[in-house]
């Protein structure tokens, strides 16, 4: 399965905005975008963000792509599956995203970033209605439980995920079960759930050409 393995404050510095693709270090002063905010390379000081047309549209693709952590052909499918729905393309477009197991995982609370919510999904530390699940793009609908595996609670890492979980911060189509560390999806999210500054207008006229 292909995934991105460069330096994930880059991907920020090249958008221009904080993607808070790493958890914690996003918070804080160590962060590269409160560091350095220029794009990267030799002459990124100097360079300036999209300002023409096709400039904006690709960055706004490039940006929705890194925020999710999703390659450029499986973006593309998401684009076809969106336009094929009834509905605004755009809007479709978002909510397929937001309903991939691995963004579920971090909107409850049980990884830091989608990143890191990826990775937990590929070692196989979630079940998704009492089956092991390890495809991060797996699409979850209303009803779908997905719960931390009982082996897994045992690990350091997760303790320390548990002693911090916050049930009431998971997005409202989502109900999370603190305790028991499982995630309910309620209800199907919409255009207004999705957390994140995004122009999708632009992506459908990207891909529209
Ligand atoms: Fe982006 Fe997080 Fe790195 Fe800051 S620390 S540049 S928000 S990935």
């Amino acid at each position: 399965m292909a995934k991105y393995t460069g330096p994930a404050c880059r991907q920020c510095r090249r958008e221009g905005c904080k993607l808070f693709l790493k958890g914690d270090r996003c918070f804080s002063s160590k962060c590269a975008m409160e560091r350095r905010a220029t794009i990267p390379g030799q002459h990124g000081a100097n360079k300036k963000f999209g300002t023409k047309e096709y400039g904006k549209q690709l960055r706004e693709k490039q940006k929705t792509k890194r925020y999710y952590g999703i390659l450029e052909n499986q973006f593309k499918n998401y684009f076809k599956k969106a336009d094929a729905k009834e509905g605004l393309t755009g809007e479709n477009l978002l909510v397929l995203i937001e309903r991939r197991l691995d963004n579920v995982v971090y909107r409850a609370g049980f990884a830091q970033s989608r990143r890191d919510a990826r990775q937990l999904v590929l070692h196989r530390h979630f079940t998704v209605n009492g089956k092991i699940a390890n495809i991060p793009s797996l699409l979850v609908k209303p009803g779908d439980v997905i719960a931390l595996k009982a082996t897994s609670k045992e690990l350091p890492k997760f303790k320390a995920m548990m002693e911090t979980l916050d049930a009431n911060i998971s997005a409202k189509w989502l109900t999370v079960d603190a305790e028991n560390v499982t995630v309910t999806v309620s209800l199907m999210p919409t255009r207004e759930d999705v957390d994140f500054d995004i122009r999708e207008q632009l992506i459908v006229e990207l891909y529209s050409k």
